[in-house]
């Protein structure tokens, strides 16, 4: 079933602040010095080099190619369409930008990132200078097509804005595509990547406006800045596995909190019996979704990964019984979720053999739940510091196990 990322949305609102704020910071820009608008003039090119430098850092080569894509439609705004759109050649290298802005974003919010220093790597950048070579070549298409579809694509299709419809409806689509794989996947570069898209956007459609393309680049430049930061943070802070915060975060928080906290332990049972029967792999898909239901806890409850297959949630300001019905329907929807999976057991090993059983059965599913145990404890309650409470839970998650697991003990 498709698990649709609703919260991730509101990883929209950053990048929408950096393009609306750069909109009205362009209105002030006249008033000031010469000396001051020659700096902000050079600041997309430094904005790209320090994302660029960063993306390299961390092998996100989305983020290095969309940094040099923003340097590279900053430079020829500001060296070749500084003028008249009627003159045939910007108009060609203006149709050319409003097909690639929208392309390369599309194929870098498709690419799946697999690391820089492979093929992989190696192919990608390949194919985005290829792609951004091939637009050259398709703008000369439209040039040369029918009076309907050049038409559809020349610029300024009416007063105050330039973009084409052509361009404008392609740009759309784009955007709705990033939105779709930002709630499928979930991932840390479609925030930034869409933030770069409407950045590009409002520098081609608004090309006649003063200084558009400067407030525009230095937005896009931190739509990345920003999306980099945010993966680093992933990278230090989140359980690569479930995504789930992991134990750095945990104990920070921990250190944090104030007098009145209720912290559960959570353990899936006899798991280690689950990998020896299923293998490994059914094993981390299966740690994926406990992970995803008890993220889902309410009453204001943090999940964190401790290790393993250990779950801790921390609810602050809460006693413990405040926390029993969300601690119960996490339990609860964990043991009642069904998941299918090809076991591979039960194949057959001779791949003759194989070929003929399935194709009598299809391939053959089997259906696996697991449960969990959980352990809760209070401050006051059970300890004075994070760390009593913590052992007091794992005692309690203990004595769940004990007494026949699949239960909450408070
Ligand atoms: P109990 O009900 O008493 O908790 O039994 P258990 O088998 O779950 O307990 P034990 O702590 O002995 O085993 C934990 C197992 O969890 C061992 C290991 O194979 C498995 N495990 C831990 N981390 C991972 C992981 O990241 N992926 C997978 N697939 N298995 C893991
Ligand atoms: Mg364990
Ligand atoms: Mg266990």
């Amino acid at each position: 079933m498709l698990h649709l990322h609703w919260a991730a949305l509101t990883r929209l609102l950053v990048p929408a602040c950096f393009v609306s704020g750069a909109l009205m910071v362009r209105e002030y820009l006249p008033a000031l010095s010469e000396n001051t608008q020659i700096v902000l003039a050079a600041l997309p090119y430094l904005v790209a080099a320090i994302c660029a430098v960063m993306a390299y850092q961390f092998r996100r080569v989305r983020l290095l190619l969309a940094a040099l894509g923003v340097a590279a439609l900053y430079w020829l705004i500001q060296n070749h369409l500084q003028v008249s759109l009627d003159h045939p050649d910007a108009a060609r290298l203006y149709l050319v930008a409003s097909l690639a802005v929208p392309l390369l974003c599309l194929y870098l919010l498709v690419l799946p990132e697999r690391g820089m220093f492979n093929t992989w790597g190696l192919l990608a950048c390949v194919f985005f200078l290829g792609s951004a070579g091939a637009c050259f070549a398709l703008a000369d298409l439209i040039l040369g097509a029918s009076a309907g579809v050049s038409q559809a694509f020349a610029h300024r299709p009416v007063e105050g804005y330039i973009l084409s419809i052509g361009a404008s409806q392609l740009l759309a689509l784009v955007a709705v595509a990033g939105i779709a794989a930002l709630l499928l996947r979930n991932a840390e570069a479609e925030g930034p990547l869409l933030g770069v898209l409407a950045a590009g956007f409002a520098s081609l459609a608004f090309l006649h406006l003063e200084s558009i393309s400067v407030v525009m680049g230095i937005a896009a430049g931190l739509c990345l800045v920003w999306g980099l930061l945010r993966s680093s943070y992933a990278m230090a802070y989140r359980d690569e596995l479930t995504g789930l915060l992991g134990r750095r975060a945990l104990n920070e928080r921990l250190a944090s909190l104030g007098k009145r906290y209720t912290i559960a332990m959570l353990d899936v049972d006899h798991f280690k019996r689950f990998n020896d029967k299923h293998g490994h792999d059914v094993g981390d898909e299966v740690l994926k979704l406990v992970a995803s239901r008890v993220r889902e806890v309410g009453n204001g409850g943090t999940a964190y990964r401790y290790g393993g297959e250990e779950f801790c949630i921390v609810f602050p300001r809460k006693s413990s019984e405040d926390c029993a019905a969300a601690l119960d329907e996490v339990r609860e929807r964990i043991a009642d979720y069904k998941m299918s999976i090809r076991d591979r057991r039960s194949r057959p090993a001779r791949s003759k053999d194989g070929a003929r059983r399935r194709g009598a059965t299809r391939i053959r599913s089997d259906q696996v739940s697991v449960t969990i145990s959980a352990g809760v404890a209070a401050r006051e309650e059970d300890g004075q510091d994070a760390e009593s409470v913590i052992l007091a839970a794992d005692s309690k998650l203990y004595k769940a196990k004990r007494s026949g697991r699949n239960r909450v003990v408070f």
